[in-house]
């Protein structure tokens, strides 16, 4: 682990860790988000799409030379060798570079925002864990209005990640969205206060 006091925040689909990193940004503290970071990994240029288009072959990319996300889908979803191969590239560069955003943020603590914090054991890069909470049929409700999805898919995508009290299990800290948006501010203030004090006690 660095010598940065780095705060985990996780949250099944639709329980508003968006909602909440923003609060958080707005107390000036760097948001590291790891879907910003998958993304950045497999860019135009980056070494793990030469090293996809080097595997797969170029029909996994679209003509501008970008990665086409649903034929690399195709490819994996039906063979665990290949997904093997996969995650094997992958999960290293996005750890990396997570590191690397982790020791250049330069605010008193530092928010590093994983959907699978629990499950891909990330928890491990964090001196503390905050997971935002609300019950399953608002995360489906909020989740199913916010992207015009289906309830089954979302209810899909709920059942691939760790369930509601495997994620609470983990937690120092429950941020509790069942109510308004300034509810969960009040909340992000009070957390902020207390997690300053202890990045400070912990230097
Ligand atoms: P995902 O894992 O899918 O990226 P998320 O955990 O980041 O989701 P958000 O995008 O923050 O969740 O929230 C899901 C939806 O619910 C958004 O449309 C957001 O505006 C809305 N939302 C979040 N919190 C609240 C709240 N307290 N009250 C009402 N709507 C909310």
């Amino acid at each position: 682990m660095s010598d940065k006091f780095v705060v985990g925040l996780t949250g099944g689909i639709g329980s508003g860790k968006s909602a909440a990193t923003a609060l958080f940004q707005k107390h000036n503290i760097d948001i590291i988000d790891a879907d910003e970071v998958a993304r950045d990994v497999v860019a135009i240029g980056s070494e793990g799409l030469a090293k996809i288009a080097e595997h797969f072959g170029n029909d996994v990319l679209l003509e501008n030379g970008s990665l086409n996300r649903a034929a690399l889908r195709e490819r994996v979803f039906h063979n665990d060798d290949e997904k093997h191969w996969l995650n094997g590239l992958l999960h290293p560069l996005i750890r990396n570079q997570m590191m690397t955003l982790i020791a250049e943020s330069k605010s008193p603590y530092c928010i590093l925002s994983v959907p699978l914090l629990v499950e891909n054991n990330l928890t491990v890069m964090c001196n503390k864990v905050v997971v935002v909470d609300c019950p399953e049929e608002m995360q489906l409700a909020r989740a199913v209005q916010r992207d015009e999805s289906t309830e089954q898919t979302i209810k899909n995508i709920m059942a691939s990640q760790a369930t509601r009290e495997t994620r609470l299990a983990a937690a120092d800290y429950v941020l509790d969205n069942s109510a308004s948006l300034a509810h969960l501010a009040a909340q992000v203030e009070t957390l902020h206060t207390a997690l300053l004090e202890q990045c400070s006690a912990s230097i």
